[in-house]
């Protein structure tokens, strides 16, 4: 409990810090195999970017203890898992989502502490998305004949699942919900940088009985990743990430005939035109640029205006980001909190210096960032021309590069000049026009008058450098199934 204070004379926000008393650490961690902890040869510190605050070890996993989860996974596998009743995985699943929903403070706070996001977002947005998940697969678990009729789906086998570290919890749960509806086992890689939350999940596996081996979780770094895209045992890699290690992935995987999927990068255009509702639209921008520190792979980090509105918006936003309150990812009120690590900090850090080297207008609004920790202020950038280095990389950041156009033809051009096609908005009025764009724009998410919408019935994913394959609703199912087909037809 923190002190009672007197409300401050400038209506200010008083700190409302969420207690972390919820949260249990083991000093160290190992990595979760055959449904046992297998100590660690190796192990390595992680840390919250709050304060850079140690806060246990975990292990890096060798390819030894990769291949021991491997083994695990394929005994499983084997061994009931893959011919149960789809009914009985139902059960498994939904008791897991009604764990996590049940111990969804604990996670939030667990998150918020290892990854930095504000306690409100990873609340309110990732421990509900991730129960709901689960809950969405355990109902096809026992339906798939449905999902594919006519095609008799099989489960693929063991799937090695790779993570980033802007949604450890809820990328776990897009992966891990949908191979075990299909009647898959897993080995999972969290990041590096936030293996927490993926380790505290291994309780709640627990509490849920799963059956050993079913999902295995060996934490450790890109080298323990490789490991597991390497290992001959794998049938699948279901990968989240950057555009390189996802283009290497596959260059590995070419002609193993392992399944793969790849949800990559992103550079999302968000174009506004002049019959919005501009402050919906305002809220709309910064929801889709600030949400998470902007490290979200389809955030809206290109905003297109059309010229006749671009002041007055501008304006506004400028506005409204100086009401933005950045700080402890743990306060309540807080808007935008810690950047995930300091390699992420420095990376956001040069390529703002190289949007101002290049020509274009700064605007960050007067903030006090605290002194330990990795914190980067919300940033506008203006004056942007598309062959700045801001308007043509990710840089997953904090960090909004508004451009202009005057007709839907130019916007729907400029949008789509990009290597990468993750997401995309559009804010009009017109319903005409929002299905003439949502038709020319290229990017697998097309959000209207809204932005960073989920729900586990509506399938995610990219074209072009952003990936293939999707993720959530029916077409999740996909990838985690292999069917007769090829059988009764010949192929
Ligand atoms: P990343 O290096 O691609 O990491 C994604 C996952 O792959 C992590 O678990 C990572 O381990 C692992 N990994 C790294 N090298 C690997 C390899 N050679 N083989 C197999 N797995 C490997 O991305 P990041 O380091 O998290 O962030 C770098 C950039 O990726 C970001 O700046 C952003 O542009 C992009 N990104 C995109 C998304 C998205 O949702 N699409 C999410 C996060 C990041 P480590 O944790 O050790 O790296
Ligand atoms: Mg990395």
């Amino acid at each position: 409990m923190t002190d009672l204070k007197p409300i401050p004379a400038d209506w200010t926000y008083a700190p409302a810090p969420e207690s972390r008393d919820i949260v249990t650490l083991a000093a160290e961690y190992g990595h979760f195999v055959g449904g046992e902890w297998l100590t660690a040869t190796e192990t390595y510190e992680t840390i919250a970017p709050r304060d850079e605050e140690p806060l246990a070890r975990v292990g890096q996993a060798t390819p030894e203890e990769v291949d021991a989860a491997v083994q695990a996974a394929r005994d499983a596998f084997l061994n009931g898992w893959s011919s149960l009743p789809g009914s009985e995985r139902a059960k498994y699943l939904f008791r897991i989502a009604r764990i996590l929903q049940e111990r969804s403070r604990e996670f939030a706070v667990l998150e918020s502490l290892n990854g930095g996001k504000p306690i409100k977002e990873s609340r309110d947005v990732d421990l509900p998305l991730a129960a709901a998940h689960f809950f969405y697969y355990a109902g096809w678990a026992d339906k798939l004949e449905y999902a594919f009729p006519n095609r008799r789906p099989k489960p693929v086998g063991v799937a090695g699942q790779i993570i980033p570290w802007n949604f450890p919890l809820l990328m776990l749960s897009w992966k891990i919900a949908p191979a075990l509806a299909c009647g898959n086992t897993v080995v999972l890689k969290p990041a590096e940088t936030t293996p927490l939350t993926a380790l505290l999940f291994c309780d709640v596996l627990r509490q849920a009985e799963l059956p050993p081996g079913v999902v295995n979780i060996v934490t450790g770094d890109g080298r323990t990743g490789a490991a597991l895209v390497e290992h001959d045992g794998v049938d699948k890699i279901a990968f989240t990430g950057s555009t390189d290690v996802g283009k290497a992935i596959q260059r590995r995987l070419a002609g193993t005939g392992k399944k793969l999927t790849l949800e990559l990068g992103g550079k999302a255009a968000n174009v506004v035109f002049d019959d919005c509702a501009l402050d919906q639209a305002v809220e709309g921008i910064v929801n889709g640029i600030y949400f998470n520190q902007g490290h979200v792979c389809c955030a809206g980090s290109r905003l297109f205006v059309q010229e006749s509105i671009a002041e007055p918006l501008i304006e506004k936003l400028k506005q409204r980001l100086t009401t933005l309150r950045v700080g402890d990812p743990l306060d309540k009120n807080t808007d935008v909190g810690a950047i995930n690590s300091r390699m992420q900090l420095e990376k956001i850090e040069e390529l703002v210096a190289a949007g101002q080297e290049e020509g274009a207008e700064i605007y960050q609004p007067p903030c006090n960032l605290p002194e330990k920790g990795y914190w980067f202020a919300p940033t506008v950038f203006t004056n942007v021309a598309q062959s700045y280095r801001i308007a043509q990389e990710e840089i997953f950041g904090p960090v909004l590069s508004v451009l202009t156009f005057r007709t839907p033809e130019e916007a729907v051009e400029k949008a789509n000049n990009t290597p990468y096609g993750l997401s995309a908005g559009v804010w009009t009025e017109k319903g005409s026009r929002i299905l003439w764009m949502a038709q020319r724009l290229r990017a697998g998410v097309v959000w209207a008058n809204t932005f960073n919408r989920f729900d586990p019935t509506s399938p995610f994913g990219g074209y072009k450098e952003s990936g293939f394959g999707r993720e959530g609703g029916l077409h999740g199912l996909e990838p985690y199934c292999t069917f007769d087909d090829s059988e009764t037809f010949g192929g």
